[in-house]
């Protein structure tokens, strides 16, 4: 199945200017979810990791079918007064202000194989905190995974020291 036809783009959403890649007619297509689901879970078992991450909220979506198929665990990244017990958090720079990003502390172990798991590699920004989080909890960041990477913006370069699946290119 090609899986590039499964992805919708809506130009000027959210806002004028912006192409934003819509994921969600893959999720509903059952084959192609499946698909997609697949293709990580085989790169999960490459890189022998031992939990999944996934940044809110897609990364919840196509993280946690790979987490139940192993059997391993899922953690949550996400935004602010989201998660109720002590966290660690890190903010990174956007274009036009900042963002935050939390996890429970006590959900990731010292010296845990991470697979971080999200929809879109764009900028790389949120990744970057993810894996910034994950290292000073002392867990391993073994790889990440995406279904789509937007190449224009070179988020792959804050990558380069880590084994990386992109599913999709635009
Ligand atoms: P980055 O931090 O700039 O790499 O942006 C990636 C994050 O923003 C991911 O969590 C994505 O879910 C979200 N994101 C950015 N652009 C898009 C888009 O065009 N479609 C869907 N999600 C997007």
């Amino acid at each position: 199945m090609n899986l590039y036809d499964k992805i919708a783009h809506i130009p000027d959403f959210p806002k004028e200017g912006i192409l934003f890649h819509d994921v969600t007619p893959l999720m509903a297509d059952g084959e192609a979810f499946r698909e997609a689901c697949q293709t990580m879970i085989e790169f999960a078992k490459k890189v022998n990791a031992d939990v999944i991450v996934g940044p809110e909220s897609r990364g919840f979506i196509f993280g946690c079918p790979v987490a139940y198929e192993l059997g391993i665990g899922f953690v949550p990244i996400r935004k602010p007064n989201k998660l109720p017990r002590e966290t660690l958090s890190v903010s990174y720079d956007l274009e036009y202000g900042s963002n935050e990003l939390h996890v429970h502390k006590e959900d990731i172990q010292k010296g845990q194989r991470v697979l971080i798991i999200d929809d879109l590699l764009a900028t790389g920004g949120t990744v970057e905190a993810t894996i910034q989080m994950m290292e000073e909890l002392g867990a391993e960041v073994v790889g990440c995974a995406f279904l789509i990477e937007l190449e224009e913006l070179k988020g792959r370069e804050l990558l380069k020291d880590y084994d990386v699946l992109t599913m999709l290119k635009f």
